[in-house]
């Protein structure tokens, strides 16, 4: 009588198994059944087997729709599929073993300033940054900086691409970056939102990138003049988590050249998005604008996403099952936050020295709250400016020891107190609970407080007093 050979009975491979319980229907001896616990490399639960049943018909493998969910015992040599370098062998390519390749600088030569807008200036600053990847996708008003790149990127072996959407540009960034290159974008509020996601999860990876914000009239489609009612979503509201970014707020075109390059610096310093907020005009408006005397020429960082031998091993990813992993990577986060705070405040002062009434303004309604203290100076009114350069982290270190000559704080903004706002808790979270009292010159849809509405509502305060 010929012996019948042993059919092999299965085996689940729970890195493939995606849960789907079609093996559980097709097994006619009930040997599988729904598993318990989460696969923490994949998130899904694989079932659970088991064989003292079993009589190898392979009814299940058959069912089973994954190449190596359910494999025949002995096949355990195929899991060797996970390790790329037995699946793939040595590169076949002669790559050579990369140096470290830190950042470097190029002088450039002194030349005469530029006119141009704000926009174009933030684009040259990315370029100077050695920022050779940009994606977007156009709306108003912050369209020009990526037509302006979309026609120097090419000859400067740069990479443009307008991409089908917003959601599609912030996550081909999250790629970008995540493979240690200097990328950004221009955009608009709209944009901006639909942008969020993605920078939840590139700050989770820790993957910097630096996104221009020209603020619009909102919210909705709102219209295409200036606005500043975008503060509240970059410095409370990043997506979802616990999400910070530096947000830098530029207010002149040669701002925001200066602000596109030091981005760079602080995205990759912090392995973290960073946010330049201007508005509708600033990006609109034209300036004299100052190169620099040297430009980056940006190397590759060490944890990036990189195609050559000692990149190889790094994996970028935001999700983590585990929730003490989660909550450690949490902590580690806001531990870097708090280094932002400590190391990253930027803040600008103007005629404070002898000032007993503080406007804070940024943007361009600080240029219009300029223009008023000078006017107010000339009546006698000792005015003076406080701009904050970061927005997030506020920069209340610079604005504490100016408080105690102060009689009256005054916020000057295009947004319904966004600024006021940040102003008021980070005074809170100083300690300061009884600060100067504070009053506002609020614009909202598309107009900016002018320079007259400041100055009477200086005087006005002067009268209450
Ligand atoms: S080989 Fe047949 S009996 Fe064994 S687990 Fe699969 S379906 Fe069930
Ligand atoms: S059929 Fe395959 S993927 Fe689906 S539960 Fe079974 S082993 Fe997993």
């Amino acid at each position: 009588m010929t012996a019948v050979a042993e059919r092999p009975k299965p085996f689940v491979f729970p890195e493939y198994c995606k849960g789907c319980a079609r093996c559980i229907g097709a097994c006619p001896k009930d040997c599988i059944t729904l598993g318990k616990e989460i696969n923490p490399q994949t998130g899904l639960i694989p079932v659970v087997i088991d064989l003292t049943l079993c009589n190898g018909c392979g009814l299940c493998i058959s069912a089973c729709p994954e190449p190596f969910g359910l494999r025949p015992q002995g096949e355990e040599a195929a899991f060797e599929l996970q390790d790329p370098a037995k699946l793939l062998g040595p590169r076949p390519f002669d790559v050579p073993v990369p140096e470290p390749r830190p950042n470097t600088t190029i002088p450039l030569p002194a030349r005469e300033p530029l006119i141009t807008k704000g926009t174009y200036a933030a684009a040259i600053g990315a370029l100077l940054a050695g920022c050779r990847h940009v994606y977007g996708y156009p709306i108003t008003p912050s369209t020009e900086g990526a037509e302006l790149m979309a026609k120097v990127l090419p000859k400067l072996d740069g990479v443009f691409i307008q991409a089908v959407s917003e959601v599609a540009t912030v996550n081909i960034m999250y790629g970008a970056g995540g493979a240690g290159q200097r990328c950004i974008t221009f955009t608009s509020s709209p944009g901006f939102s639909l942008m969020l996601e993605g920078i939840s999860y590139m700050i989770g990876s820790e993957v910097p990138a630096v996104f221009v914000n020209v603020m619009r009239g909102g919210p909705g489609l709102g219209n295409i003049a200036p606005e500043q009612a975008d503060i509240k979503l970059v410095c409370r509201g990043l997506g979802h988590g616990n999400t910070h970014a530096i947000v830098l707020a530029p207010a002149t075109p040669q701002e925001m050249l200066d602000i596109a390059m030091l981005s760079f610096e602080l995205a990759f310093k912090y392995r973290n998005p960073v946010i330049i907020l201007g508005d509708g005009y600033l990006g609109q408006m034209t300036g004299q604008v100052r190169l620099p005397r040297q430009m980056v020429k940006p190397g590759i960082p060490e944890w990036a996403v990189y195609g050559d031998r000692s990149h190889r091993g790094n994996l970028i990813c935001s999700i983590d099952l585990s929730e003490a992993d989660l909550e450690q990577h949490n902590v580690h986060l806001n531990a870097k936050y708090d280094r932002m705070r400590a190391e990253e405040q930027r803040a600008d002062a103007y005629r404070c020295d002898d000032a007993d009434i503080l406007i804070v303004a940024c943007n361009t309604p600080s240029q219009l709250a300029k223009s008023a203290i000078q006017e107010l100076r000339g009546k006698g009114q000792k005015v003076g400016l406080f701009r904050p350069i970061t927005l997030w982290p506020f920069p209340i270190d610079a604005l504490l020891p100016l408080l105690p000559r102060m009689k009256r704080l005054v916020v000057v903004e295009a947004s319904a107190g966004q600024l006021e706002d940040e102003v008021r808790l980070a005074l809170s979270h100083a300690g300061v609970h009884a600060p100067p009292p504070i009053s506002h010159v609020r614009r909202m849809g598309g107009i900016l407080p002018q320079q007259r509405e400041i100055v009477q509502h200086v005087l006005g305060l002067e009268e209450v007093h």
